[in-house]
Order: structure tokens, then sequence, then C-alpha cells
């Protein structure tokens, strides 16, 4: 990205330069007990600059970067030009659901893609351990924390200790990064980078709650939905309402098929041709 000086990112710059910010946390402090502080807090909170490589920092230190390949992919879908899909599962792995939507994709011979969190890895190990198959194993951070307040340092700590963790377990490398709640910042960007990831958000999500108790309707309403490239997302872990679309996977699947759609792992579905790691 290119700014010319005095263009408008520069004016920004300028009025959030580092003295104003620091005044405006003074005011802040100051401010609050006279309750005139609360959306300067709020901007603070959640609008400010790279400061010090606070959220949103997008690089470390003033030596040369480590951000492996150079390149990040961001992707919400892949190439329109086949009728493939990709399921892809987060939140697990835990005893209650995941085994179960196991036995479905083991079931129907169907391939998916896991974004496990780390913390869940180590504490569950027996409930993927030797249970992956075709499936695909990515990186959904170590507790689910939202990686887009954290700064650079401790996003790369966080998603190093899940990979770590998944690797060691499923004796699989994770490629793939989804952060929780699809949040990003300048700090999951760099860490994904650092780690050669391709950061993997999703085109379409399970709609649970505009189907209560219907598992046949959410099904319906999802193979409706799907295109060529579809990443859609589920959850194998989380409230009971989520059962619905669990309940309606084999008919999800079934419909899908009749629609001509085959089902890959997400990085079946990218193929090498968006800009992925060299060191895979
Ligand atoms: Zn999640």
């Amino acid at each position: 990205m290119s700014v010319k000086r005095g263009g408008r990112m520069t004016e920004g710059a300028h009025r959030w330069g580092r003295r104003d910010v620091l005044r405006r946390a003074a005011l802040v402090a100051g401010g609050a007990a006279a309750g005139v502080g609360a959306s300067e807090a709020w901007w603070l909170t959640h609008r400010r600059l790279p400061l010090a490589g606070g959220p949103a920092g997008a690089t470390v230190g003033n030596r040369l970067q480590d951000v492996g390949s150079g390149q990040l992919a961001v992707v919400w879908s892949g190439p329109a030009g086949q009728r493939q899909v990709a399921l892809t599962f987060d939140d697990g792995p835990a005893p209650q659901w995941t085994p179960r939507v196991l036995d479905t994709l083991a079931q129907h011979r169907v391939p998916a893609t896991f974004f496990l969190v780390g913390a869940q890895v180590r504490r569950h190990a027996d409930v993927v351990r030797g249970r992956l198959g075709e499936h695909e194993v990515g990186n959904h951070s170590w507790k689910h924390r939202d990686l887009a307040q954290l700064d650079a340092d401790e996003a790369y700590d966080d998603l190093s200790r899940s990979h770590d963790a998944i690797a060691e377990v499923t004796g699989r490398v994770p490629r793939l990064l989804r952060p929780p709640y699809g949040h990003l910042g300048g700090a999951v960007l760099h860490a994904a980078a650092r780690l050669n990831y391709r950061l993997v958000l999703w085109s379409l999500q399970m709609a649970e709650r505009e189907f209560p108790d219907d598992p046949a309707g959410h099904a319906r309403r999802i193979v409706a939905d799907v295109r060529p490239g579809t990443i859609l997302l589920g959850h194998d872990v989380g409230a009971r309402r989520r059962l619905v679309a669990l309940d309606g996977l084999p008919e999800m699947i079934n419909g899908l098929r009749a629609r001509g759609f085959s089902f890959v792992t997400v990085s079946a579905l990218l193929g090498p041709c968006i800009a992925a790691a060299s060191t895979g």
C-alpha cells in the first residue's frame, strides 16, 4: 500500500499520533470520574493504533521481520470452477459430539477439515487420535481467545503453542489457521505469516438458530445455499442448539451429492494456486 504524504492516511496518522493518544489516555484516566471518558475509552480499547506492538500491531520490533514466506493468503472460499465444497468444524475436539461427527463422516466417506483448539487437543487427545483418516486439521488457537486483542508476540505464542499440540497429538502439521470468531488484526496476520499458514475464513455457515428442532429444514437450506467452492462453517462443540446441524448432517451430505457436489478438505479445495507456504 502506498500512501502519499499529505494524503488521508498521513493526516489520520498525525491526528492520532503517539502524543495525542497518550494525551487522550491521560484524559480518559482523568475524565472517567467526571463521566466524560466513555467514548474515548472505547476508542482506546478497540481502535487504538499499534503502539508498542499493541493489539493490531503488524510488526515486532525494529529488526528484520520473521514473516515466513513473506506472503499470507486469506480465503473465504475456493475456486468456483468445480462443484466441490469443504465442510469445516470448529472448536473441538470434545467427547460429546466430535466422535459422532467423525462417525457420520466415516459412514458417508466424506473428508472434512477440523479447526482444533490446542488446549482441547491436549485434554481430549483420545477423541481424535487415530481417527482423523482423510480429514485435515487446522489451528483454531490455544484457548479460543480473541487473537485480535493480543499483541504480535502474544498472538504468535498462542498459535505456536496450539500448533505444537496439534502436530504432536494428531501427527499432522497444521497448514491452516482460522482465528476464533474470524477476528483479524495485524498481530494475527503477522503470526500467521510467521507460521506459514493460510488464513481460512468461510463463505457459508450453519444457520442453527433459524431452524430450532428442524434438522431436515436446516439441511435443505444449507444444500440450497452451497455454491462451487463454498467453505462451510460448522461446530462439533458448543450449545445444544447446534445439534440441529449435526442431526441433519447425513441429509446435508446426501442433498449436496444429489446436486453433484463432492467433498474435499480445505487444502484440496484451494489447491496450490493460492499463495501457500513453500515449506509445506
Ligand atoms: Zn471457534
